[in-house]
């Protein structure tokens, strides 16, 4: 296993959007153990493939306090939603900022697992809020885009000088 480099925001490869993945195989598995690796070493909740710049969809998310409730999850798609909720987030990728973001306070999700199999479930509070945030990664799109531009603007300002000043 390895850890991964995770990409900063405002890298633009953050805004590929992943494509589906069309074969489990050991090769995709390890990339899982490396994900989940490297967000555990973060540590984070949660980690796209996208951010680590492999743009395939696929997903690691751990919200348990133990940190011993790994869910991969491939190819995950919300096949329905009830609510809103406001929560406080914060992204691998854009270190040191959290800031309240709405969305589906239940979601249904489906996608498939390491052995290729597809399932369903459901999912609220901060599992489903975290769900939500990494299939957007694969879209594309980092939770500071639902702030507004002025926002976005000063973030992005204060994350290039600390790459600036990291370097
Ligand atoms: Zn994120």
């Amino acid at each position: 296993m390895a850890l991964m480099k995770i990409l900063q925001y405002p890298d633009p490869r953050l805004h590929k959007i992943a494509q589906p993945v069309a074969r489990v195989d050991d090769d995709l598995r390890r990339l899982a153990a490396d994900m989940a690796e490297t967000m555990y070493a973060a540590p984070g909740v949660g980690l796209a493939a996208t951010q680590v710049d492999r743009h395939i969809r696929m997903i690691v998310v751990d919200v348990s306090e133990e940190k011993n409730q790994l869910m991969t999850l491939i190819n995950p798609v919300i096949v329905a939603k009830d609510g809103e909720a406001v929560h406080e987030e914060g992204c691998l990728s854009v270190p040191g900022i959290y800031e309240k973001v709405t969305r589906a306070e239940l979601i249904r999700v489906r996608a498939q697992n390491l052995e290729g199999e597809s399932h369903e479930f459901d999912a609220e509070g901060l599992l489903a809020v975290c769900i939500q945030h990494e299939i957007d990664h694969l879209d594309g799109k980092v939770f500071v885009e639902y702030l507004s531009r002025l926002k976005q603007d000063r973030i992005r300002t204060k994350l290039l000088k600390q790459q600036r000043e990291t370097m």
